[in-house]
């Protein structure tokens, strides 16, 4: 399921406007965490030591969420270079792997001598592999000691794009979730901001690329990425 240009549109607007106050809110954010720091002891005098760690995390929210729009709403051309996807996808998944480990799985990557050189921002498609990632480590979380949680990376040649599926075996989707995942702002988590797809999203087509994905619920989810291959 694609998402439309209307969406896209939608979070390249809000990341503009978002980006001139967010640094503003970031502030008394920043100073109401420092003094409810400094009330804890009292807090915990009163017996409300619970409210004042809802507060924290609340504000943490609120922070992270900022944190990701300023981000998505930097610069949106991409540096580009000619890289080995390979190499990216290693380099990735050697970063992820102790959070895999944690999360109860591993993450293999297969190869059918099917590396490439493609033209790409390589932070920003790193970002992208890491959501994604990230998202089937908490996909697999959720089903966690029903099966042992895998995440298969593949990279196959398709004419003039690389693609890469990356293939979890976690909890998977239903149809309204497939519909809504790369809207801004769309989560099904209690702790998620869903900006991860979205951003994703507009990152790969920055790049003149595609993302697709395929999921069952109950079974498990499957995303593919085109990166256009270098000249
Ligand atoms: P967040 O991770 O903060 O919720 P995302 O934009 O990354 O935001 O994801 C949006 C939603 O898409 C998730 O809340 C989840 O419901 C769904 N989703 C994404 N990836 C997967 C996956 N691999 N398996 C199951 N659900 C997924």
């Amino acid at each position: 399921i694609e998402q439309t240009a209307y969406q896209n549109d939608k979070l390249a607007m809000l990341g503009k406007i978002s980006a001139s106050i967010a640094h503003e809110i970031r502030n008394p954010l920043t100073s109401i965490r420092g003094f409810i720091q400094l009330l804890r002891p009292d807090f915990l005098e009163l017996g409300k030591e619970e409210y004042a760690r809802i507060i924290l995390t609340e504000i943490d929210r609120a922070n992270d969420i900022i944190y990701e729009f300023l981000n998505s709403s930097k610069p949106t051309a991409p540096m580009k270079q000619s890289v080995s996807i390979m190499a990216l996808l290693k380099e990735v998944i050697l970063l992820s792997e102790s959070e895999a480990n944690l999360h109860g799985c591993q993450i293999q990557l297969e190869t059918y001598d099917n590396d490439m050189l493609v033209a790409i921002d390589v932070k920003q498609v790193k970002q992208v592999v890491l959501n994604i990632f990230k998202n089937a480590m908490d996909a697999i979380e959720e089903i966690h000691g029903e099966r042992r949680g895998r995440i298969d990376v593949v990279v196959r040649k398709e004419t003039g794009f690389a693609e890469i599926t990356v293939r979890d075996n976690g909890k998977g989707m239903d149809r309204g979730t497939m519909s809504r995942l790369f809207d801004p702002f769309f989560t099904t988590k209690q702790e998620g901001t869903g900006l991860g797809l979205s951003v994703s999203y507009r990152i790969i087509r920055n790049h003149g690329g595609s993302i697709r994905v395929n999921s069952r619920a109950g079974e498990g989810t499957a995303f593919n990425i085109y990166l256009p291959i270098a000249e």
